[in-house]
This record gives structure tokens, sequence and C-alpha cells, in this order.
């Protein structure tokens, strides 16, 4: 649930936004920088994980007036594809890949491709969860912001990447075509996602 509202506010400040939504994205994340790793590795935080809620409140006020997009859209094949994925923490009875982290372990490989479209916004992005953006340009937002990421994943003990919840090489077709379905959310990109281009994030994320 955290990683996926911090997921949110950054994609919904990537493009189809509008003044609004940025107000309550870029609160949500300096929030999620602020109390993501103590609300993850500390249930008893009670101050840390309140904190997150209210993040996890003003993110969905946030996107439900922007939209997501492409690790949203990937995350369906990613959940839906699972074999034996068991996460820790949940009811081992079943594989499962939860929501939340369906979505976030596709987001460093997304934002690498989108922070072309808007440089400034994946900066601010990354700046708000953190990370030290003086004297970045336009061609270091899709490092820094994807850096942030993993830093974050890598302290909340999220797997890394697509491999990290038991997919290969040879998923990559059957990923892809999950993905493809999901154009409500591929449209939403700041950069057109081809199916090319979308196999090739899957690939990355995996590597
Ligand atoms: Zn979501």
């Amino acid at each position: 649930m955290m990683e996926h509202s911090l997921n949110h506010c950054l994609i919904s400040r990537d493009h189809y936004t509008n003044p609004w939504s940025d107000i309550g994205c870029q609160a949500a994340l300096k929030f999620a920088g602020q109390y993501l790793q103590r609300a993850v590795n500390d249930a008893s935080d009670s101050e840390a994980r309140d904190q997150m809620m209210y993040a996890a409140t003003l993110a969905g006020i946030a996107f439900g007036n922007s939209g997501v997009h492409v690790p949203h859209g990937m995350a369906y094949s990613v959940a839906g594809l699972v074999r034996d994925y068991r996460a820790a923490g949940y009811p081992q009875d079943e594989p499962m890949v939860p929501y939340g982290m369906s979505v976030i372990v596709n987001a460093p490989s997304m934002f690498r491709f989108t922070a072309s479209a808007c440089p400034q916004r994946h900066s601010h992005g990354a700046h708000c969860l953190g990370a030290e953006v003086k004297g970045a340009t336009d061609e270091d937002a899709a490092e820094i912001l994807a850096g942030q990421l993993i830093k974050m994943m890598k302290a909340t003990g999220i797997p890394n990447g697509i491999g990290g919840v038991g997919y290969g090489e040879t998923d990559v077709e059957a990923l892809t075509k999950g993905a493809w379905a999901q154009q409500r959310l591929l449209s939403n990109s700041p950069r057109t996602i081809v199916q090319f281009r979308t196999t090739c994030a899957i690939c990355i994320a995996a590597g």
C-alpha cells in the first residue's frame, strides 16, 4: 500500500496533471520521503504510519483527478501471471505479488523511459522524496528519480524489479501482452508507448 501510494504521486506528477493534483502529489511525496522507510520497517511506529496514511489519502485524491499510467498497466501482468512468488508478511497458502509491489517493481525503469518528456517534473518528484538535485541537469533527471526510488525500495525490502518476483526472459512476451491490453493506462504516458518499448522496459526491470 505504501509503495503504491508513492507511485501514485509520482505518476500523477508526471504528465496529465493539473495544479490541484500537484498540490496533493507534492505533499504526499514529501511525506513518503520522510516516513516511508520508518513506517514499513517498524509496524509500531505509529507516527510514521499515521503520516503515510495521510500521504496515501492525499495521493488518492490527487491521482483521482489526473490518472496514473504505465507501471499500473504493467502491474496487471506482473500480478496476474504470478507463478510461485510469496511475499513475506502475506498469507503463504497461494502465490501472490501484492498490488503495490507489482506497480513499484516496474517504476524505476519506466521513469527512466518517461523522464525525457518532462525532466524537471521527474527531478522535482525525486527532490520531494529526498534526493539531492542541486546542480542536476535535465539529462540527470531519469537517473536521479530511478536512483531515489531504488534506494527507497531497497530500504523497505521491495524485490529487485520483476526478476525479484520470479520472472525472467522467457516471461517477457506474456508480460508484454498483458500490459499491452491496458491501453487506458498506456495512453496516459508522457511518452508514446509502443509494444517494443513496453518489452524493453520489462527487460530492463528484469535485469
Ligand atoms: Zn494503483
